[in-house]
C-alpha cells in the first residue's frame, strides 16, 4: 500500500531530473537552426536546420542529371560513373556561413544532417544504386589534428546511415598536408595536390563501386589526385557526392 506514493514520487523525479538535463543540455547543445539561429524543437536532430531554411537551400536537381555541372567538371576521370552535388555553394548566400560553421566551427552535425538529407532525396533518384562503399574525402592527421574531425566523414555517414552502404576509413589517406585550396590558382592547385593520397591494401577494393564524399567540390582537382591515387585498383568504378558544388 506504501508503495504508490513512492511510485508517484519517482516518477515526479525522474520527470524533474529530464526536465533538468534536457535544460543543462540544451544550454551546451542548443538545439536552434544553424542557419537562421530559430529555436528548432526538443527532438531536432543536432544539426538539423529549421524547414524554412531547408526550402531556401540552393539544391542543384543534379541526382537524375547527367552530364550535369558536377560530373562535367570531373569528366578527365577514368571510370566514373556518375557524379553530383546536393547544394550550389554561392558566395555570401547562407549556405556559404553553413558550410564554414560546418568546417571550422566545430559544428560538424550539419555535415551529419544535410549528408542524410541529401541521401533521403537522392535516393528516389537511384544515385546510390550499386556503389559497395563510401569513402569520405580524407584529411591529412596533421589539419585532422587542427580541427578534431573530418567534415566530410560526418557526411559520409549521414549517408550511410539512410542508404546502408558502409564506411571506409582505412583505405585512403592524404600523405601530404596541401595549403587551403581556394587560396591558389589553377596550375598551382594541380601541382600541390598532386600524390596527395595513398592507398592501402588496394587489392581489398578491386571490383568495387566505390563512393568518394568530399564537402565542396570547386575545379575537382582534389577529387581527380584523390582518385588518381586508385589508378591500380583492378576492375573497380568510381561515383561523386559532394555535399556542394561552387558556381
Ligand atoms: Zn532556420
Amino acid at each position: 500500500m506504501q508503495i504508490f506514493p513512492f511510485f508517484f514520487a519517482y516518477v515526479k523525479n525522474f520527470y524533474y531530473f529530464c526536465g533538468v538535463k534536457g535544460f543543462l543540455l540544451s544550454l551546451f547543445f542548443p538545439r536552434t537552426c544553424p542557419m537562421c539561429g530559430a529555436y528548432a524543437g526538443e527532438h531536432a536532430l543536432r544539426g538539423q536546420i529549421c524547414s524554412a531554411c531547408d526550402r531556401s537551400l540552393p539544391r542543384t536537381e543534379q541526382a537524375e542529371l547527367r552530364q550535369n555541372i558536377t560530373e562535367m567538371t570531373l569528366r578527365d576521370i577514368r571510370r566514373l560513373d556518375r557524379a553530383a552535388a546536393f547544394l550550389f555553394y554561392e558566395k555570401n548566400h547562407p549556405v556559404q556561413q553553413l558550410i564554414h560553421k560546418m568546417k571550422y566551427a566545430d559544428q560538424p552535425m550539419i555535415g551529419y544532417y544535410l549528408g542524410r538529407q541529401a541521401a533521403l532525396e537522392f535516393q528516389y533518384a537511384e544515385f546510390f544504386e550499386g556503389i559497395d562503399l563510401i569513402i569520405p574525402m580524407p584529411l591529412h592527421p596533421r589539419r585532422m589534428r587542427e580541427r578534431g574531425y573530418n567534415q566530410s566523414e560526418y557526411i559520409a555517414r549521414g549517408i550511410s546511415e539512410v542508404t546502408g552502404i558502409p564506411l571506409d576509413l582505412t583505405h585512403v589517406t592524404r600523405v601530404r598536408n596541401t595549403p587551403k585550396q581556394a587560396l591558389q590558382e589553377g596550375a598551382e592547385r594541380t601541382t600541390n595536390v598532386k600524390e596527395a593520397f595513398a592507398v592501402n591494401h588496394p587489392e581489398q577494393l578491386y571490383h568495387k563501386h566505390i563512393l568518394i564524399v568530399d564537402d565542396l567540390v570547386t575545379t575537382g582537382e582534389t577529387m581527380k589526385a584523390c582518385i588518381s591515387a586508385m589508378r591500380y585498383v583492378r576492375d573497380a568504378k568510381f561515383s561523386v557526392f559532394a555535399l556542394c558544388k561552387a558556381r
